[in-house]
């Protein structure tokens, strides 16, 4: 939408409140969520009344929710414009109607459409790309809302993904991250016999020297993938594989189909593969219904597979799901008493992560001068670290060796041992 709005001739201004066009991409995923944007909707009424013609729009998971879109036209009558995720590439003509006709527009479809190619992008960097390689999810966890906002799956063509790598490449790119909800799935539907590792096998033939991929459902994680991962070169030795529980009864009514000791399983075929990867994970506290016994089993699994950095969410009921459904009995108190141990134990996992690399050298991308200290530069490492680092000869960019010399839980410190 940046690109369209670039290519349009809009001018990016960062304050809200002196712009002409506020379009607000919205994410549904949680309740928070939700209640951040209802509150920016809530700011921008003062700079709405001072500035009649300011179009305010919203767009993105929440107006494909039914109950968003009706408070949204009851409470909010300065919004002009609302649409969903389905039909970004129309905004071009949202804005000329709403300009020129001082219409409200609200359009929400409910069906998929097509895949919109070649539309204009503005790239937030230079060395690092997020490409997407396929929309929507047909996995229906019970507690997520992202079936419903997103639609069901659908691949981009290999050939339009390959092509966008290869032009990136040419621009001098280093690293690529290839986006999806569920990336394993990639290809499923378009029916044809080509699958998320022969993907990664063609990427890694362009050239890109970093490829990392988000997100992976470990039921379609495939021995072609982790094959796949452990002989390209420029796939980076990390992944991020969310288990959501390590309890079987809570993974069975979360509707993940896979078992504790399968996800296990893949994590052992992960590492016979790949032998140093680090592995990042997604968990889900006091799911309704999640007793103090299967809350010990996450722990437990957290502890067995040593992840090197999650991601930790109190469930949060998504109107519409099925879980929204299911009694939940805990207190406040206790779902965050859940979510507080479980953390204690995640963020060992990221000390251990960093601790493993001392004194070894890893290749990091630069990323730039570090915030805290203008002296050292900071970026990432194949494994998905941040690594802050007294320079050599390190510019904005480049791929660099770093010896690690101290390892901290958020980070590792390190400094560049090239010529
Ligand atoms: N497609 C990805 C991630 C989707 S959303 C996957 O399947 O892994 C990112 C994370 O948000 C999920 O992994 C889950 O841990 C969390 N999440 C999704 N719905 C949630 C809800 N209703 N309450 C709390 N956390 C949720
Ligand atoms: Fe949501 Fe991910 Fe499950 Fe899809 S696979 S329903 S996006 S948690």
């Amino acid at each position: 939408m940046a690109g369209i709005f670039e290519q349009l001739g809009y001018l990016y201004n960062p304050n809200p409140n002196t712009s002409d066009v506020v379009l607000l991409n919205t994410c549904a995923i949680r309740e928070n969520a939700e209640n951040r944007i209802w509150g920016v909707l809530g700011n921008l009424k003062e700079p709405k009344r001072n500035n009649k013609e300011m179009i305010i729009g919203i767009c993105g998971c929440m107006p494909q929710e039914e109950h968003v879109v009706d408070r949204l036209l009851e409470k909010y009558r300065e919004i002009d414009l609302v649409f969903g995720t389905h039909n970004i590439y129309r905004l071009p003509e949202f804005l000329y109607e709403i300009t020129t006709k001082r219409n409200k527009v609200v359009e929400v479809l409910s069906f998929e459409g097509a895949i919109i190619e070649n539309l204009p992008k503005v790239r937030a960097n230079e060395h690092k790309a997020w490409i997407n390689i396929m929309y929507g999810c047909d996995e229906f966890c019970t507690y997520c809302i992202v079936p419903y906002t997103r639609g069901k799956e659908r691949s981009r063509h290999k050939d339009d993904i390959i092509s966008e790598v290869k032009c990136l490449v040419q621009r001098g790119y280093k690293e690529i991250t290839l986006l999806g909800q569920n990336v394993n799935a990639y290809g499923k539907d378009l029916g044809i016999d080509y699958t998320f590792g022969d993907l990664l096998r063609d990427l890694d033939a362009t050239g890109i020297a970093r490829i990392h991929f988000t997100t992976s459902h470990p039921r379609d994680l495939d021995l072609k993938t982790i094959i796949a991962m452990g002989e390209c070169k420029s796939v980076m030795p990390n992944l991020h594989l969310p288990v959501q529980s390590g309890d079987n009864e809570v993974l069975k009514r979360m509707n993940r189909k896979y078992t504790h000791e399968e996800y296990v399983e893949k994590i052992n075929l992960l590492r016979k593969y790949i032998p140093d990867i680090s592995i990042t994970t997604d968990i889900i506290v006091a799911f309704p219904g999640e007793t103090e016994e299967q809350f010990v089993h996450t722990l437990e699994l957290v502890e067995e597979v040593g992840f090197e950095g999650a991601f930790t969410f109190i469930y949060s009921p998504r109107e519409g799901t099925p879980a929204a459904t299911y009694p939940n009995p805990l207190t406040e108190e206790e779902k965050h008493e859940r979510l507080n141990r479980l953390v204690e134990k995640t963020n060992e996992g990221y000390l251990k992560g960093h601790q493993r690399f001392l004194g070894r050298v890893v290749k990091v991308l630069v990323d730039g001068p570090s915030k805290n200290n203008p002296n050292l530069m900071t970026g990432y490492s194949e494994h998905r670290k941040v690594v802050n680092f007294i320079p050599a000869n390190a510019n904005v960019g480049d791929i660099v060796n770093v010896r690690i010399t101290e390892a901290k839980t958020w980070f590792m410190n390190g400094e560049q041992i090239d010529e």
